[in-house]
This record gives structure tokens, C-alpha cells and sequence, in this order.
């Protein structure tokens, strides 16, 4: 069977290019090198498993006001926002030579939002709307041929299975670094363009994020927001983590480099954050309920070795994502990909979207062609 449409990636940008594809009524298969949706959006559970009420290992904020796009799916899909806690003194730890000191929180504008139920809640909401035989789990993309009128997808399975499946378009929804590392094309894709998909960087993909997991979030007593700001580490920047349902918490981004990261291990890292807290929010940062650690930079469904190093946010870039043989039968819709917000959420729905569209005025021409003389 040749599929209209496969969709690599089960990310915001692949989930979303499905539902618009659903609501259209045009076929697709969604393939998914994971065992879960959601791709960089992770929330996860006390014992560090998706939940339905997590902790948002990936991303956690939205800011509304500047992210119409994104704003309007959530919407769509009956999300639901609750303000990031700032109510309460920031803590500065400028040196290990003077204390920790506390100053009053300025407002940020605009305010971060965060999601309730965690990020996934939108994973949750797109998945909802698909009908589950279209999606594929624990099948990576390894190889696209080009045959012609459709495209040749090699697919690989947990246990070293590997099968072909054919479609008339492949929408590549995953960070345009992690398609020029991990698939191959036949024929190759031009080099210039490889080393454009190469060279742009895959947001946060170098970055680690820790939680520390309370019974209650004792520093709004005392206080404090919960944010922090560190030149000592190992968390650079920390911020409440708390759930919308109460679960309390406060998370930091590892400001420990990916290669160091790769060196240490998690332990010494996990350990001197818990230090790092107690001296920032008091002894009752020091015995946390449990601990959540999640290095993306090791995950190879994210992030390559070129992402052990830190770089610039992607920039908008006009220029088509593909060109020459593989145009169009190939099209990239991951967030990186964006025209508007690359690397953001809203750049994961801004260019599932425009994709989408895409395919929808190739689709309806097509059509046209095929209709008979007497519908046109
Ligand atoms: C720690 C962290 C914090 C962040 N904070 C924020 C934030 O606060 N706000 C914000 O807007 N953004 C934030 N981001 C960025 C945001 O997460 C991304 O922009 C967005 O999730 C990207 O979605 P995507 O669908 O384009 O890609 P992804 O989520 O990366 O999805 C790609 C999917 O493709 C799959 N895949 C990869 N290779 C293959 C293959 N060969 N075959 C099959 N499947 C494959 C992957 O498993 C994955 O599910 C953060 C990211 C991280 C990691």
C-alpha cells in the first residue's frame, strides 16, 4: 500500500501536521522512532514516567501574547494555563565567598504561562483526536529512497526489525540536524542543503534539566518565589516547578556543559543540585520526596554529537528546507523549521500548519486533475 502521507515524528509538529491531515481527510500513517508521543515534550510522573499530571522535563512555558499560533491550537483544543509563581523574593548566588541574598522579584512581560497537566496536555489533546491506527510507535526512520511518484521508507523496530513502507509525500517532523545524522537519502540530498540542515542548531537539545520533588512548597511560606539565579551551579537558572494540581517542586537547567555532563555522570550532578538548593532555599531543600534528572543532550531521538556544544536559537530562514529531486515529495515541518518562531513550540505548530496547508492545495489539485469532466 502507498500512504498519501507519512509522517516522521510524533513531536507537536508531527501530531499536529496528523490532526490537520485527519481533519482533511487525507490518509497518513505517523511513525514514531519512540515508544511515546510528544517528542521534547516529556512530563513525567514522581517515578519519572509519562503522566498525566508530570513534571515538565522538556518544555514548560508559553507566552500567549507573542505566540498566536501555538495560542490558538491550545485553544482550540480546550487547553488550560496557569501563571509560572513569581510571587515572592528572587535568591542571587553570585560567589561562594558571599551568602546567597534575596531581592524582590521584578514582573516579567509577558508573563510565562504554563500548561495544566503539564506540556503534555497538548500531546495528550492532538493524540485524542487521531484515530490510533495511524500511529506507529518504536519505528525509526532509517533510509528514503526516491522512486518515482512516491518515496521508499526504510523503518527499523525495537528489536533490529526492519520493514519498507511507501507514500506519495514524507513530511520529516524532527529537528533538520537529527535527519542529516540519522537518515539516508537516496538519492543523496544536495550538499549544500545537508550542511544547512547540519548546521542549525536543535533547540535546548544540549541541555539537561533537574527537579526536586517536595511535600510542600516551603519557600512560598518563607517567602521566595522559588527562582533563583546562580554563577556557582550546577543549576544555573531555577524556577517553581509546582503543578497545577499542587505537586511541589522546584527544577533547574544544568549549567554543567553536555560533554562534562557525558564525563560525570548523573550522581555527582544530582547530588551537588540538591546541595545547591539547600543553600539557596534553607534545610528543608535538602531531603527531597524524590529526584528527576533529563539530560537531553544524551537522548539520540533529540540531540547529536554536534549538540554537545551549546549554540545560538535557530533564526528564521526564508529559503526552502528541500530542493532539486527530493521537492516536493519531501517536506520538513519540525519546529526548527519554523518562519516565525524556530525552536519554539509555536515554531513546532507555525510550521505543521504551513506544511499541512501544503499538502492540502497539493491534494485538492490533484483532485481536480482526476475529477471527471462533468464535476469541473
Ligand atoms: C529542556 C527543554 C526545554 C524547552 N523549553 C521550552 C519552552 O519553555 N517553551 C518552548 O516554546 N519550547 C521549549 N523547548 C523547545 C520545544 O520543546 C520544541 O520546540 C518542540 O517540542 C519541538 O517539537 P518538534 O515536534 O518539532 O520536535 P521533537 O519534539 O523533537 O519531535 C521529533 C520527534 O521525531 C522522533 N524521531 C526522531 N528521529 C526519528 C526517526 N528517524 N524516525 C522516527 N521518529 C523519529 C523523535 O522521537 C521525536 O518524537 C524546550 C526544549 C527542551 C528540550
Amino acid at each position: 500500500m502507498t500512504f498519501p502521507v507519512m509522517i516522521v515524528g510524533g513531536g507537536i509538529s508531527g501530531l499536529t501536521v496528523a490532526h490537520a491531515m485527519q481533519s482533511a481527510g487525507i490518509e497518513f500513517v505517523l511513525v514514531e522512532g519512540r515508544d511515546r508521543l510528544g517528542g521534547r515534550i516529556l512530563s513525567a510522573g514522581i517515578d519519572g514516567l509519562p503522566s498525566e499530571d508530570g513534571f515538565d522535563l522538556g518544555p514548560s512555558w508559553i507566552w500567549p501574547e507573542m505566540q498566536p499560533v501555538l495560542y490558538s491550537l491550545a485553544d482550540r483544543l480546550g487547553i488550560r494555563l496557569f501563571p509560572q509563581n513569581d510571587e515572592g523574593d528572587i535568591v542571587l548566588e553570585r560567589s561562594a565567598s558571599i551568602a546567597p541574598q534575596r531581592f524582590p522579584t521584578f514582573q516579567r512581560a509577558p508573563r510565562s504561562m504554563r500548561i495544566k497537566g503539564g506540556t503534555a496536555a497538548i500531546t495528550a489533546a492532538l493524540k485524542s483526536r487521531i484515530a490510533a491506527e495511524h500511529v506507529r510507535l518504536g519505528m525509526r526512520v532509517t533510509r528514503l529512497a526516491r522512486l518515482d511518484g512516491s518515496v521508499s521508507a526504510t523503518l527499523e523496530g525495537p528489536a533490529g526489525t526492519a520493514e519498507t513502507m511507501e507514500a506519495a509525500i514524507v513530511v520529516l517532523a524532527m529537528p533538520p540536524r537529527l535527519i542529516d545524522r540519522s537518515i539516508k537519502f537516496e538519492p543523496p540530498v544536495d550538499p549544500a542543503l545537508a550542511r544547512r540542515w547540519r548546521s542549525t542548531p536543535t533547540w535546548m537539545a544540549p541541555h539537561a534539566k533537574f527537579f526536586a520533588i517536595y511535600d510542600e512548597a516551603f519557600w512560598r511560606r518563607d517567602g521566595l518565589s522559588g527562582a533563583a539565579q546562580s554563577m556557582i551551579g550546577p543549576l544555573g537558572e531555577i524556577h517553581d516547578a509546582t503543578t497545577s494540581s499542587g505537586k511541589a517542586a522546584l527544577f533547574g537547567f544544568v549549567g554543567v556543559n553536555a560533554a562534562q555532563r557525558r564525563r560525570m555522570g548523573p550522581e555527582p550532578i544530582i547530588q551537588a543540585s540538591i546541595e545547591q538548593l539547600t543553600r539557596l532555599f534553607g534545610n528543608k531543600a535538602a531531603a527531597p520526596m524524590a529526584t528527576l534528572y533529563r539530560d537531553w543532550a544524551a537522548d539520540a531521538l533529540t540531540a547529536t554529537e554536534d549538540d554537545l556544544i551549546a549554540t545560538d536559537h535557530p533564526l528564521p530562514d526564508p529559503r526552502p528546507w528541500v530542493s532539486g529531486d527530493w521537492s516536493p515529495v519531501l517536506m520538513l515541518a519540525g519546529s526548527e523549521t519554523s518562519m516565525t518562531s524556530p525552536g519554539y513550540l509555536e515554531g513546532g505548530a507555525e510550521a505543521a500548519l504551513r506544511v499541512a496547508a501544503e499538502i492540502e492545495l497539493i491534494w485538492q489539485s490533484l483532485a481536480r486533475q482526476s475529477a471527471p469532466a462533468s464535476d469541473l
